[in-house]
């Protein structure tokens, strides 16, 4: 059940004060672009993570940095930093954590503008990392103290953090927040990740992952004798082959019923990353029979898909290859399991921002699954918090493109909808009369 709801004059106080510290807001998401916190390799996360902490203290949250010790990936050149505010309220309990990753992809070709700049024109803010997600960032941050300066106060408790490596896999990020305790299910009751969902959107889950690599063996021979050789590579194609016309129409038949976005994304898929084998393209060519070959295969699966069974039909497609020729030798290795995650569309959380966005925009938001992973499942799986989806104002169409860009108007309602979605899950405070007359 929603904490409580909420008077109407209430939340008109809010998006005032909303409005109010826009402009803020704005120079507070310029200056976080203007960090340049790339990654790969992941440059400039301390001064990405200064900068989020700092105006966290500013605004009254207990403010904490936390580094991924122990990772192999924290190193002294590109330490991984993480950033934590907490602001508790009378209670501790309900809390709602907003997390957002302030590293972005690598600038790439064709842009038009400086990508680190922050650059505004015909009320778009220009940068890379813009949509995603640092306007998400802002959002939330403002979001909540935008309350505070109509004199809201809420009665549970407020966390924020910006984290890395969100773009590589997040295990220095979220994933060792969730691991050191910091999001967990006893004391975070829920998450809002602010990725960028086009500002009308909620963003439930994500589908399943399944990254493997095969290498099929072989033997060596001189190339002009090949009769005296195994091709590993003829192998690979056999199984090739089969991937492309066996399991792909199979696997185009597997539909989901949870609305993923793009709707061709709905679909179980295979996608090959790599193929390699024999000799390496750019040494020096002998004649040889390629004795080894591999390749590396990502599989996307359904929440209705079981895992064991996305497993064992690749293993079944190996064992009848090598059924129909006893030469057929090959290995495979598991290099990425990630499970669909998936929150349900009747809890408080969803209820709540739904509630929110229909009274801001005037329509009710479409829910939606992603088809790719982001942070959730760190939330998900390791800190067991079942409330907990993407909503965020970047455009999700605009991440990782040149000339990258958000609307400002999306970062303000954005904003809008966070500060009365924190009001009706954390409760407020009676009122002494201040929050009417915009109390400081
Ligand atoms: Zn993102």
């Amino acid at each position: 059940m929603v904490a409580q709801s909420v008077s109407a004059d209430l939340q008109e106080a809010a998006c005032r004060s909303v409005e109010e510290i826009g402009p803020e807001m704005i120079s507070f998401l310029q200056a976080l672009v203007r960090i340049p916190t790339i990654n790969p390799p992941g440059e400039n996360y301390i001064a990405g993570a200064e900068l989020i902490g700092q105006q966290l203290k500013d605004f009254g949250y207990d403010t904490l940095y936390v580094a991924a010790e122990g990772l192999k990936e924290h190193t002294a050149q590109h330490p991984r930093v993480n950033v934590l505010g907490r602001r508790e309220g009378s209670v501790p309990r309900p809390s709602l954590h907003f997390n957002g990753h302030f590293d972005v992809v690598p600038v790439g070709d064709d842009w038009t503008v400086d990508p680190f700049s922050g650059l505004i024109r015909d009320g778009k803010l220009y940068g890379r990392g813009t949509s995603d997600q640092k306007a998400g960032i802002a959002a939330s941050i403002f979001a909540i103290e935008a309350l505070r300066r109509a004199g809201i106060r809420l009665r549970g408790t407020v966390e924020q953090s910006g984290s890395v490596d969100e773009e590589s896999g997040g295990f220095a990020g979220v994933a060792y927040l969730a691991k050191q305790g910091w999001i967990g299910k006893d004391k975070t009751d829920y998450v809002i990740i602010t990725e960028p969902s086009n500002v009308d959107r909620v963003c439930l889950g994500h589908r399943g992952v399944y990254w493997f690599k095969i290498t099929t063996h072989g033997r060596i021979a001189h190339g002009c004798m090949p009769h005296f050789g195994i091709s590993a590579i003829d192998h690979m194609a056999d199984f090739l082959h089969n991937v492309t016309h066996e399991l792909k129409p199979e696997l185009a038949k597997r539909k989901t019923a949870i609305p993923v976005e793009p709707p061709g994304s709905r679909f179980a898929s295979i996608n090959v990353n790599s193929v390699f084998g024999g000799q390496p393209e750019h040494g020096t060519q002998t004649p040889c029979v390629a004795d080894r070959s591999g390749a590396i295969f990502d599989r996307r699966f359904l929440s209705e898909e079981n895992f064991e069974d996305v497993r064992g039909e690749i293993h079944a497609m190996l064992e009848d290859l090598r059924a129909k020729n006893p030469e057929f030798q090959y290995k495979i290795e598991d290099l990425m399991i990630v499970h669909p995650v998936h929150t349900d569309e009747h809890c408080d959380l969803v209820t709540s921002l739904s509630g929110n966005v229909e009274r801001i925009f005037g329509r009710k938001p479409k829910l939606t699954a992603s088809p790719g992973t982001y942070d959730q499942k760190h939330v998900v799986r390791i800190a067991d918090v079942k409330q907990c989806v993407a909503y965020g104002p970047g455009i999700l169409d605009q991440a990782h493109l040149p000339d990258e860009h958000c609307l400002i108007e999306d970062v303000v309602n954005a904003a809008k909808v966070m500060a009365l979605t924190a009001m009706e899950l954390l409760g407020v405070e009676p009122d002494p009369g201040g929050a009417r007359q915009g109390k400081r």
